[in-house]
């Protein structure tokens, strides 16, 4: 057993390790408002204030009209919007808002997520897909699971290749991986409603 004894107001602390017995000691000496604060010194309150989050909602995405190949448009609405982001790179979860709740899930469900939230109800609202490039509507308010595997995710090119999803997975994964760590904390920060803490005396 260690015991310290503070040299400011003479509390004891005490701790079976020397090093916790220290960290008890040197917390005591570190608060904003001393042990040996005479009544001259103004207390100091904390003050927590949560902050609305203002991230965009998946649900309700500014989307422009730009020409360009499908996959590089997708990607303009996230740069755009920054709507989502990956906090924890490692972990390749995908994090954002919708109908007001913060969301997390894998790349591959987060596209899904987002081509029945985002493309077919709001992007393709603004941009008319060429309904030739999928071979069917997948554009459709009407599009199932089902198709949106065969479709979209399945989408083959006229020489019978992997098509359209791979480009989007792959762009959609730089885009997300080469952000900058302040850049994804800050995105995120904006999805929780940062908690903005400040001192007043
Ligand atoms: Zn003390």
């Amino acid at each position: 057993m260690t015991t310290l004894t503070c040299p400011k107001c003479s509390k004891i602390f005490k701790d079976k390790y020397e090093s916790q017995c220290k960290a008890k000691l040197d917390s005591h000496l570190n608060r904003k408002n001393p042990c040996d604060r005479n009544d001259d010194t103004p207390f100091i309150r904390e003050k927590t204030v949560v902050v609305k989050p203002n991230a965009p909602d998946l649900s309700q995405l500014n989307i422009d009209i730009e020409k360009a190949p499908l996959v590089d448009m997708i990607v303009r609405v996230f740069e755009d919007n920054e709507c989502a982001c990956m906090p924890n790179i490692s972990k390749q979860h995908v994090v954002y808002r919708l109908d007001g709740k913060v969301r997390s899930e894998p790349l591959t469900d987060f596209i899904k997520t987002f081509w029945f939230r985002v493309m077919i109800p709001q992007f393709f609202k603004k941009i008319e897909l060429k309904i030739t490039m999928f071979g069917m509507n997948a554009a459709s308010e009407t599009l199932t699971l089902l198709e949106y595997e065969l479709y979209v995710v399945g989408h083959k090119t006229p020489e019978g290749k992997p098509g359209f999803y791979p480009k989007l997975l792959k762009s959609l994964r730089g885009y997300f991986n080469t952000m900058e760590k302040s850049k994804r904390l800050e995105i995120k920060g904006r999805m929780d409603g940062v908690l903005q803490t400040w001192t007043q005396a």
